[in-house]
């Protein structure tokens, strides 16, 4: 009987160790395949199908927010540039960091919650300043007079830093029309929006690049009005 016992809790044993390894593998084959197969996540889906226009913009005082905001984002594969989701995503981010709570000039998906290669640019070099959105945006390279402006991030409220940037930079970019890989370059403000938002999808933020952040009292005066509404807060 005891040698009996034994064997059977050795199957009920190997049993559960199996069930565990089938459980382990189908959990991580759920958060992989997704990106296996050029398809969003069920989490990225959530956000992209999400019902509001103004997106949560994550916050780097929020722990949770901070990891994904300093993850570097994942390529988007190019079938995934002609779905719906891909340009359901592309209007909530340019909805997002247009709306007047967030009031930017450019915005990364990693700020949303997407670790993915897009971001949104307000272009002040094209005739009516447009806000245009890259896929797989990358800088090439950067050349010219280095300055230390002033800058600021959705995800960084309400502070402001001096920042030191190249005047000049060459962009390379997914085209969603032709699907080819193309290159630009861009020179003044809106190369250094391209040098900020670049930097998001590289798990970077301005305050590792700048020589002093501070509070900006005017920023934070216009976040309040904004913030007793309810605008920032996660849904
Ligand atoms: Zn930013």
């Amino acid at each position: 009987m005891a040698t009996d016992n034994a064997t059977q809790s050795e199957a009920i044993r190997s049993t559960t160790r199996l069930l565990w390894i089938v459980v382990a593998v189908m959990a991580v084959f759920s958060v992989v395949a997704p990106f296996v197969k050029g398809r969003f996540t069920p989490a990225e889906a959530a956000i992209i199908h999400s019902p509001d226009t103004l997106l949560y913009v994550l916050d780097i005082n929020e722990r949770s927010d901070s990891s994904i905001l300093r993850t570097p984002s994942a390529d988007i594969p190019v079938r995934l540039l002609r779905s719906e989701d891909y340009s359901l995503l592309c209007s909530k981010m340019l909805s997002t960091v247009k709306h007047p709570s967030q009031d930017g000039v450019g915005i990364a998906a990693p700020q949303i919650g997407i670790d993915r290669r897009v971001a949104v640019v307000q272009r002040f070099d094209k005739q009516g300043e447009p806000f245009e959105v890259y896929a797989n945006v990358r800088i090439d390279s950067l050349w010219g007079e280095v300055t230390h402006g002033p800058e600021g991030c959705l995800s960084v409220p309400p502070m402001r830093g001096l920042v030191p940037r190249f005047s000049s930079v060459k962009v390379s970019y997914t085209d969603i029309s032709t699907l080819k890989r193309v290159s630009e370059e861009v020179s003044g403000y809106t190369a250094i929006i391209f040098q900020h938002e670049c930097d998001h999808l590289d798990g970077r933020l301005y305050t590792d690049r700048a020589d002093t952040v501070f509070t900006s009292m005017e920023w934070a005066a216009e976040r309040a009005h904004f913030d007793s509404l309810g605008f920032y807060r996660r849904k």
